[in-house]
């Protein structure tokens, strides 16, 4: 039994992160790579992960840069605003921070980002590159984190019997195809699975994201399995952040398991940071192959 460490692990890759951005930009004279995170409306719980995200981008050296919109801002508006970006050349991340009010279609917004900005990995674009097993997509970064978090740990991923207990596009469907291109073996259920104690008994991975304090016990699970907790909820008499899983309990039963927080969370957050590096890194090199190929 051992507990993954996700603020460690997220630690070391911002480490790392810090230095390519130093080499990468700062020391060519670069502009930084910058993300754009959008939010519409004043949900509490967003406006503290958007500041979290800021936060980590400046431990980086990354800019970044909120946008803060109404509550009744027209959908127009957040649309007006994303072509905007989409044309900022200084701009290489845009995010919309979810929840968004119900009068906006979050996806049809989500559509209008362009596939190389989306560092969210939610567009149509980067979903149906994950669907094909296309590396050159952004992807969604609660699943790459996950990934990257068992890769970590040295869990060899080939042939493991996965059940994963959400079905969303933010979480289970991208981390269903992750799991299945490492060859994994997949079962997704949601709140319509029938018998779901009898798949989490078979599993050698259960990762559990549907925001409910203590849903997954100790009987759900077979000895020396590995337990990803993807959910956050709030303790209402401590008010301590906890997850979806009896963590107690079943950390004497699992080879290896998250806690809420320092699990999942920290790493959700480095994934944005990479895939910012990234679409950054991309555009100075095709920048550079126009300039070449012009030159020559
Ligand atoms: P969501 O869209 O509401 O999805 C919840 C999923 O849980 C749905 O697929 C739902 O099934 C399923 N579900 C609900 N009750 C169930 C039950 N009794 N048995 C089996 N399945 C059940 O939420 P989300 O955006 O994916 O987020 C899920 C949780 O993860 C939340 O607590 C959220 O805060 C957390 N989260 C954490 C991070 C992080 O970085 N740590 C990132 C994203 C989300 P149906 O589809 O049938 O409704």
């Amino acid at each position: 039994m051992s507990k993954i460490d996700g603020t460690n692990v997220a630690f070391e890759i911002k480490e790392q992160l810090k230095n390519d951005v130093e080499e990468n930009f700062y020391a060519k004279n670069r502009n930084a790579p910058k993300l754009v995170v959008i939010i519409v409306g004043d949900d509490p719980a967003s406006q503290v992960y958007v500041a979290g995200k800021a936060k980590a981008c400046a431990q980086v050296g990354i800019a970044s840069q909120i946008f803060r919109m109404e509550k009744n801002t027209k959908e127009r508006e957040v649309a007006k605003l994303i072509r905007q970006l989409n044309k900022d050349n200084t701009v290489d991340g845009i995010l919309l921070q979810l929840p968004v009010p119900k009068h906006i279609d979050a996806q049809k917004m989500i559509d209008l980002i362009s596939p190389k900005k989306d560092v969210d990995g939610l567009t149509k674009t980067n979903l149906g590159k994950l669907l094909s097993n296309d590396n050159s997509g952004l992807f969604g970064c609660t699943p790459s984190g996950i990934i990257t978090l068992l890769k970590y740990y040295k869990v060899d991923l080939a042939g493991k019997d996965v059940v994963i207990i959400n079905r969303s596009l933010l979480v289970g469907k991208p981390l269903a195809l992750m799991f299945l291109n490492e060859n994994s073996t997949v079962t997704i259920c949601h709140s319509k699975t029938k018998n779901l104690k009898e798949k989490t008994l078979k599993a050698d991975i259960v990762v559990v994201a549907i925001g409910k304090k203590k849903f997954l016990t100790a009987d759900m699970v077979k000895d020396g399995s590995i337990v990803i907790d993807v959910g956050i909820n709030r303790d209402e008499i401590s008010k301590k952040l906890c997850g979806d899983v009896d963590y107690d309990k079943l950390y004497e039963k699992c080879e290896l398991i998250t806690p809420v927080p320092g699990g999942v969370g920290p790493m959700t957050i480095t994934t944005l940071l990479q895939n910012t590096y990234k679409t950054a890194l991309k555009k100075y090199e095709v920048k550079e192959k126009v300039s070449f190929s012009h030159k020559s």
